[in-house]
């Protein structure tokens, strides 16, 4: 391979909590845990400094809770507590691989994770540590791609790499449109006027009045982290119009 040139001095990456259950259908599939922060530290050992957020999709979701009955604000709350369990094992793996890591949590549980502090998590950046961002906003009604926006602000990065299980952004349903074409590039607004499956609108919106740039991009493939990371134009960039 030759030499890596990463394009970004500092990134935040979101993987969905989904993607971390592989073809299990429920919980934490080990292999994907540990292919996933051997990735993360690569990227990190370009040099990047390297924020992550993860979903918990693959444990608990807030919505269909809720759509069962459940009260929408205990359930969210479970939901971002699931978070937390996949930013533990992904903590866990990435250290294995003697990366610096530091757990940060929007509940406080201060046994398991440091409180998140802004400036605190600045400091661990430019440290070199990897820091995940667990337990979402903190709030109920979000979700952890608003989480991924809102902290990806707060710390000055200067994109958030989507990592799906699809290639990019279609202009409708690649799975049963063998029409669908993938956008290089989509503005938010497109993406919110046409309803296009990226993030959640109160995510898009975020980014977009902020014009923090979200790159979309097939993470289930291996090395597919390090070529966005080095500017390959292998997803779609979601920018301003
Ligand atoms: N959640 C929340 N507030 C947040 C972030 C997450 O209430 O700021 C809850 C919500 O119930 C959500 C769950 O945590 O369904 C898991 O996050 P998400 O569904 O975003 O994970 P992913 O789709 O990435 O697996």
């Amino acid at each position: 391979m030759s030499e890596r040139k990463p394009v970004y001095r500092r990134v935040l990456l979101k993987f969905s909590g989904e993607a971390l259950m592989g073809a299990q259908g429920f919980g934490i599939d080990q292999d994907v845990v540990e292919r996933l922060a051997h990735e993360v530290a690569e990227v990190r050992g370009l040099g990047v400094e390297v924020a992550l957020v993860v979903g918990g999709g693959n444990i608990f979701r807030g919505l269909r809770a809720s759509a069962a009955g459940m009260d929408r604000a205990t359930a969210d709350y479970m939901g971002m507590l699931a978070t937390v369990i996949n930013s533990l094992a992904l903590q866990d793996a990435l250290e294995r691989r003697g990366a610096k890591t530091r757990v940060m949590s929007a509940i406080t549980m201060q046994q398991v994770a440091e409180p998140y502090i802004r400036r605190r998590a600045i400091r661990h950046l430019e440290k070199g540590r990897i820091v995940i961002f667990a337990a979402g906003t903190g709030n109920p009604y979000f979700s952890t791609d608003t989480a991924a926006g809102l902290r990806a602000m707060e710390i000055g990065a200067e994109a958030i790499l989507k990592g799906t299980k699809v290639d990019g952004v279609y202009d409708k349903d690649p799975v049963g449109h063998s029409d669908a074409r993938r956008f290089d590039e989509v503005s938010y607004i497109e993406v919110l006027k046409r309803d296009l499956k990226v993030m959640d609108s109160t995510a898009i919106s975020l980014c977009r009045d902020n014009r923090l740039p979200i790159i979309v991009y097939d993470f289930t493939r291996p090395g597919n982290t390090l070529r966005v990371v080095c500017g390959e134009n292998i997803g779609t960039k979601v920018v301003g119009e």
